[in-house]
């Protein structure tokens, strides 16, 4: 079974980055038939905040994208201590004593000898009375894990293609503070196995991640997922845009944007298949394909996402945004005014087109009489605007834009606006009667 996971850290509202990564697990884990867990990475005390916790579930339904079950590392924290354990006991992780200045000193040597600043091993060769006496000082240990150095590392990378690290190349990483608290790596490998996680996605800032957790997986006597990392979402000028790119998902749902926009466009984003506007998950679904997703940075634009939202809106069906609507717009109300809608927030500029009061300009006298014409020659029926449109050109000689503007202007108080032969049924034959000669007087 199929099994992947969206692994966000409550340290801030979800945005486009990584709603894109959340999307693409759902897509992966639907497409399969699988499951789609959500894990809240909170090992980081300090930094996680349960408001996130609750925003990230919140921003997630919004979305629609729904999970099979959700994990919290800060409750699993027996499991990261029993597998630290084992890996101890295995000499898999060791003390290391260490202040963070004395490493930065390291590095700066090993940088400044133009070598790559990879961690010396010192800890390995200290001795048990050099430990004791780092003890006595009060120094506690912080933890790293002992890659091993005889075998490269390599997995298939489900979009980067075959990949291999040469271990002695990395640094072995720390895996727990000196305060005892975890860093992400090791949890992460631990949560994978025991959720049984088949398929990480994630962005390529994890590659060399990845090369660390799969010795991981393997000291802890697991076969490693398969894994796949997709190039980082940019701006168009570079960074994700200080707009709608760097958003939280809250900003960008109150800014207007439709989730099955967001998730057009990220689902398809830095891909080779084309971003459409698709209402209909079941296509995204299908669709997903890692096999067309490139390897050049993903460009996130503001614009495109308006764009797409914009065509969203227009295919909505009445159902799917009646409770967002004003009170008393119907399915026929919605029809007519979709057209016209950049956001859904707009609907409400012309539903009081609909329902009036309208304010229309001043006219000059001819085009007064025009009107009080217009108010008596307005019939009902099934095409009212067709009706008095053809009636008036008739009589008045007017066509084009003489004819409907003022006729336009009258009713709805607007120049421009939706289809009026779809809007007229709408305003009614009392009030549209009314509106004409209040506009000739
Ligand atoms: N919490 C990690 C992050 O947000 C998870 C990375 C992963 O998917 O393993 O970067």
């Amino acid at each position: 079974m199929v099994t992947t996971r969206f692994a966000p850290s409550p340290t801030g509202r979800l945005h486009v980055g990584n709603i894109r990564t959340a999307l693409h697990n759902w897509l992966l884990a639907k497409q399969a038939g699988g499951r789609f867990l959500l894990r809240i990475d909170d090992t980081d005390a300090a930094r996680s905040e349960e408001r996130f916790v609750d925003a990230i579930r919140e921003d997630l339904a919004w979305l629609g994208l729904d999970h099979d079950g959700e994990e919290r590392q800060s409750a699993r924290l027996a499991e990261y201590e029993a597998a630290f354990e084992a890996l101890r006991a295995a000499g898999r992780v060791y003390p290391a004593y260490e202040t963070a200045q004395e490493l930065e000193l390291k590095r700066k040597i090993l940088l400044g000898r133009g070598l790559p600043p990879i961690y010396d091993r010192a800890a390995l060769s200290l001795s048990d009375e050099d430990r004791a006496a780092k003890e006595a000082e009060g120094v506690a240990p912080h933890w790293r894990f002992k890659l091993d150095h005889d075998s490269m590392i390599e997995w298939d990378d489900g979009i980067r293609g075959p990949q291999h690290f040469d271990p002695a190349q990395l640094s072995d990483p720390v895996v727990r503070r000196a305060d005892g608290s975890w860093l992400y790596m090791l949890p992460s490998a631990v949560d994978d196995i025991a959720m049984g996680v088949t398929d990480v996605l994630r962005g390529e800032d994890h590659v060399s991640n990845t090369a660390v957790q799969i010795q991981m997986f393997t000291a802890l006597d697991a076969a490693p997922p398969r894994f796949a990392h997709e190039a980082l979402l940019v701006g168009r000028e570079g960074k994700l845009s200080k707009r709608l790119g760097a958003l939280g998902c809250d900003a960008l749902r109150e800014s207007g944007i439709e989730p099955e926009a967001l998730l057009s466009l990220l689902a398809r984003l830095g891909t080779s298949q084309p971003v459409e506007p698709i209402i209909d998950r079941s296509k995204l679904i299908e669709t997903f394909d890692l096999g067309t997703f490139g390897r050049a940075p993903a460009k996130f634009d503001d614009a495109e996402l308006g764009r797409i939202n914009t065509a969203i809106l227009h295919q909505l069906p009445y159902d799917d945004v009646a409770a967002r609507l004003p009170e008393g717009m119907g399915p026929q109300a919605w029809e007519a005014i979709r057209p016209n809608l950049e956001k859904l927030a707009d609907a409400q500029d012309w539903w009081s087109v609909v329902t009036g009061p309208v304010s229309p300009p001043d006219f000059d006298d001819e085009t007064k009489a025009f009107l009080a014409r217009a108010a008596e020659l307005l019939t009902w029926g099934d095409e009212p605007w067709r009706g008095l449109t053809a009636a008036l050109k008739e009589e008045t000689g007017r066509k084009g834009k003489a004819l409907f503007l003022p006729l336009r202007q009258a009713l709805t108080g607007r120049d421009h606006g939706p289809d009026m032969n779809a809007l007229l049924p709408l305003i009614g034959e009392e009030a549209a009667r009314s509106r004409l000669a209040a506009a000739a007087r």
